[in-house]
């Protein structure tokens, strides 16, 4: 590797570590005018099927606190985007199949439905990495102008949540919306690991969860999205 790119990941190893943690108390300012979303924290993702991962289940516990701590302050803008493929979904072509409609995997993880405010969730299903193509999440964007902060929480770092978290930030450059907030804690987004000899004997793509995190929070940092360590 190039010594300029070397001191990057150098400067990107450090860069993560010194995110700061922020007061939930200063991103949710006005509560009314909040809206967390959580991308693909479904049980497919966590704990069953071939795409299930500890490192995604593990923040788990993060976002239930998140979300509990939000309603406390008087969020009640719940919007949960999630994979609910067709059998013969086109995107198998890239992943193995996972999270079919009707199956456990489609299904939000157990302890974010035992939430006692889970009536107000707002799911929304999705059948590609974007959250926002071909799903509810734009009408209800242009049904709610008032919301101008979004906390974007879930998995994969570097696919969904990259997708998501763009997508909002890039909708809030194009219509001009100066005060449009998209906050990221990395203590509630994750991805995955798939080491290379595992993919080489699986024939699949390799994937460094730490790496790849850690440069998809930094691009969509580049992006004028807030990376923060965590919103304590
Ligand atoms: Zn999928």
């Amino acid at each position: 590797m190039k010594p300029q790119s070397t001191a990057f990941l150098e400067w990107l190893t450090r860069w993560e570590s010194e995110l700061p943690a922020v007061p939930l108390e200063s991103v949710v300012r006005e509560p009314t005018r909040t809206a967390i979303l959580s991308v693909d924290l479904i049980k497919g993702f966590c704990t069953i099927g071939p795409l299930a991962s500890p490192r995604v289940a593990g923040i788990v516990p993060n976002v239930v606190h998140l979300f509990q701590r939000a309603y406390d302050l008087g969020v009640r803008h719940f919007l949960l985007t999630q994979d609910t493929h067709d059998p013969d979904s086109v995107e198998f072509g890239a992943f193995p199949a996972h999270c079919v409609a009707g199956t456990a995997e489609s299904e939000t993880v157990d302890e974010l439905r035992a939430l006692p405010f889970s009536d107000l969730f707002v799911v929304i299903p999705k059948k590609s990495i974007s959250s926002s193509i071909g799903t509810e999440l734009v009408p209800w964007l242009d049904s709610h102008p008032a919301v101008n902060t979004f906390i974007v929480v879930g998995d994969c770092t570097d696919l969904c949540v990259y997708q998501a978290a763009m997508f909002l930030r890039l909708r809030a450059n194009v219509q001009g919306l100066r005060d449009f907030r998209v906050v990221v804690p990395a203590d509630g987004v994750q991805t995955y690991d798939m080491p290379v000899e595992t993919a080489l004997q699986l024939g699949a793509l390799p994937h460094d969860g730490d790496l790849l995190h850690r440069v998809f929070l930094y691009s969509m940092a580049l992006n004028g999205i807030e990376v923060v360590a965590s919103l304590t």
